[in-house]
């Protein structure tokens, strides 16, 4: 996706990485899936860690994967939000009670520090 546009005559582009307007979304099944997929790599013993992180994204993303997100915008002009609903069509909501146009402009916090079990 290059251009979608709002309904408020804004065009959003989207033909870069890090867009500050876009963002993802998983569904709960969806979000336990990916888990799920994780500790299957993790277990999997492979010996070949990026053959292993390879396939690991291979399999996330937008489109037919096994673990589908849906791509997810928000007008910095209006504040709507438009949600996929197939690859290249999106809903639109309306801000209702709140003028936040950089709900998606974040970034995540500190590492947390894995800490091996001593059994
Ligand atoms: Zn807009």
């Amino acid at each position: 996706m290059s251009k979608i546009a709002c309904k408020c005559g804004n065009i959003l582009h989207d033909n870069t990485d890090q867009i500050r307007y876009k963002g993802y979304i998983i569904s709960d099944g969806e979000f336990f899936d990916l888990f799920d997929f994780a500790d299957e790599m993790i277990e999997s013993g492979s010996p070949c860690r990026e053959d292993m992180a390879m396939t690991f994204r291979h399999n996330i993303g937008i489109g037919e994967k096994r673990i589908r997100l849906k791509e997810l915008y928000q007008c910095p002009l209006c504040g709507r939000v438009l949600i996929e609903i197939t690859p290249g069509q999106f809903c639109y909501f309306v801000p209702e009670g709140h003028e936040e146009k950089n709900l998606l402009d974040y970034r995540a916090g500190e590492l947390i520090e894995f800490k091996q079990r001593l059994i």
